[in-house]
């Protein structure tokens, strides 16, 4: 196996051939690229962006930031990389987290094996040659052995259904491509459109920036205190003591993460205690409220006692008990869509420049030129438009990148009813395809860096097994697809948030119901795909050009 890396060979020349095309440039695609190059594969990497980053670098809106704990949220894989870092608060902003995305890629050297403002159009399997020929929308052809898709679960964007957008003359803005030059907020007249996790941070710094600003929500979101500020010294010491045991302990847990409690059933407790630990939990913030009581993802009156909790700390925060009351959730159970983490979302509703605007059931009708109408005609003239619509996530990403096997088939062609993968990281029927935290894997339920590098190196170690063994291709069987998949079902079948539309479950026509993301835990996920890869793959086909053409 071999490359020759020439992007501009005349289109007559073979195309330049790698043993591994890395799409995205993201947590997956750095770490990939290198990993594979330290195995002595030859690599290219391609990301649509123009830079690397991935999410952060595409949603450079003001106040983004993670959400999960900096030193949880980076790399795992290199003491020295860890060590050498520090993490400048608790929750790093998307400038930090760029800055600390480029250092890794400069680090590694990683960034020359890029092509950057280059986006895969099409990746098509040749059963012949056991090869993907990658079509990208620079014209570029190449063909390579394995395909790396780490295209992230949160990359297609949701495109905006407003009617009139030609229209309005002021800017339009979207936080998941926000533009790269200075958008001018400071006095201005804004209207922020999509209340989930990047409408809340958004929201949070243009009230503090705009003149004006209106918040069109549909449905409120369950948000709680990010409670920003130094990081946890003690915890972080801990690590940099030993990061390889570290790294094993997280994956050994449900989250991926270093949250330290493990939750016990609310009926171990007297309402009393519950109340001190529901305290305890906001007083420390961030995603630990979701598991203050382990039958809270599973029992309705659990639950209430925990989204009760919550709305009466809405209702305390926010001045105008009118106001409160619409931003208090009450058409899904706490915790059961992406949970918001925020810095004084509620209190800027008290703020003279920001108005909340329900559009649950006065629909937005149109934008005009010099604003938006609702359906009740109501107007709002404003001078920037800020959309936070979310995505289309999981297989969009996939799908827009036009995979397909040898019959001309898409992976979404046998995911109509939901998809179907071996522990999300590769589909039946698609040779040499790998999808790092893909559909089925924890993915966006647990800490995502460090598990993209989970899912990479259980990628490598798949390829480095076939080449030890002089295999071609290798491929999930339908059998050990179906076994995973009715896995992935099954342990999500008691949670209540399977019943509530979000981009975590996927509809089908019947009414029926598939939470798509692995409920299971980081931990029990990890063992079962360490278990595959100790019985040598089992429930992997793996196969050599030279015998299918003896076959032949
Ligand atoms: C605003 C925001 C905040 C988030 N906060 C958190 C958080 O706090 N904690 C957490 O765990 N997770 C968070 N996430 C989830 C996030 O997706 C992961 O944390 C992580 O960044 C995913 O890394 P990735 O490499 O898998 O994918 P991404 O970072 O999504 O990178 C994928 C890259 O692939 C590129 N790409 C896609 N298709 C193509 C194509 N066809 N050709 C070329 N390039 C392509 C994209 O341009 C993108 O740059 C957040 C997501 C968003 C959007």
């Amino acid at each position: 196996m071999t490359a020759s890396r020439n992007s501009t060979a005349p289109a007559a020349q073979p195309s330049p051939d790698y043993d591994v095309v890395v799409v995205g440039a993201g947590f997956g695609g750095l770490y990939g690229l290198h990993r594979f190059r330290q195995m002595g594969l030859s690599v290219v990497g391609f990301e649509g962006g123009g830079g690397v980053g991935g999410v952060w670098y595409h949603n450079r809106y003001p106040g983004s930031r993670v959400d999960v704990e900096s030193i949880d949220y980076c790399y795992y894989f290199s003491d020295e990389l860890y060590r050498d870092w520090t993490w400048s608060e608790r929750y790093a902003t998307q400038p930090e987290l760029m800055r600390y995305l480029n250092h890794v890629a400069d680090r590694f050297d990683i960034r020359r094996h890029f092509h950057f403002n280059t986006t895969v159009t099409s990746a098509k399997w040749n059963a012949d040659s056991a090869r993907y020929q990658i079509t990208t929308n620079t014209g570029m052809h190449v063909t390579c052995r394995f395909l790396v898709m780490a295209t992230g679960q949160l990359s297609a964007a949701r495109k905006p259904p407003f009617e009139g957008m030609d229209r309005f003359k002021g800017d339009i803005v979207r936080t998941s491509h926000w533009p790269e030059h200075d958008v001018n907020i400071a006095g201005r007249r804004v209207a922020v459109i999509g209340t989930g996790s990047s409408g809340v941070q958004t929201i949070c710094e243009v009230g503090k920036l705009a003149g004006q600003l209106y918040v069109f929500q549909r449905s409120p979101n369950f948000s709680v205190p990010a409670w920003n500020g130094p990081v946890n010294q003690v915890l972080y010491d801990k690590i940099k003591a030993d990061v390889a045991v570290e790294r094993e302990a997280i994956f050994n847990t449900p989250g991926c993460n270093h949250r330290a409690r493990i939750p016990k059933p609310a009926g171990d407790y007297t309402p009393a205690e519950q109340q001190a630990l529901l305290e305890e939990a906001w007083a420390v913030g961030g995603h630990g409220m979701a598991a203050i009581f382990s039958d809270q993802s599973l029992k309705q009156e659990v639950n209430d006692i925990v989204a009760n909790f919550v709305r009466d700390k809405i209702r305390a925060i926010v001045k105008d008990p009118a106001v409160a009351e619409l931003l208090s959730p009450v058409d899904h159970p706490f915790g059961t869509r992406r949970l918001c983490v925020d810095t004084d979302y509620f209190a800027t509703y008290n703020r003279d420049n920001v108005t909340l605007v329900d559009v649950r059931e006065n629909a937005i009708k149109h934008f005009t030129e010099t604003g938006i109408e609702l359906v009740n005609g109501d107007q709002y003239e404003v001078d920037l438009i800020i959309l936070a619509l979310g995505f289309h996530a999981f297989t969009a990403p996939l799908s827009n990148a036009g995979i397909e096997n040898e019959k001309g088939e898409r992976p979404n062609d046998h995911w109509k009813t939901g998809p179907r993968t071996v522990l999300g990281i590769t589909t039946a029927g698609f040779p040499n395809l790998f999808f790092p935290t893909g559909p089925g894997s924890p993915s966006v339920l647990a800490n995502m860096a460090p598990q993209n590098e989970f899912h990479i190196d259980w990628i490598a170690n798949c390829i480095d097994y076939a080449r030890q063994h002089g295999y071609d291709t290798v491929e999930a069987t339908v059998e050990a697809q179906d076994k995973w998949t009715a896995h992935v079902a099954d342990v999500s079948n008691t949670i209540l948030r399977r019943f509530v539309n979000n981009y975590m479950v996927h509809v089908n026509e019947d009414g029926s119901r598939v939470f798509i993301p692995y409920v299971g835990g980081m931990d029990r996920f990890a063992r079962q795909a360490n278990e595959i890869a100790a019985k040598n793959y089992e429930g992997f086909r793996f196969g050599n050009l030279a015998s299918r053409s003896k076959a032949a």
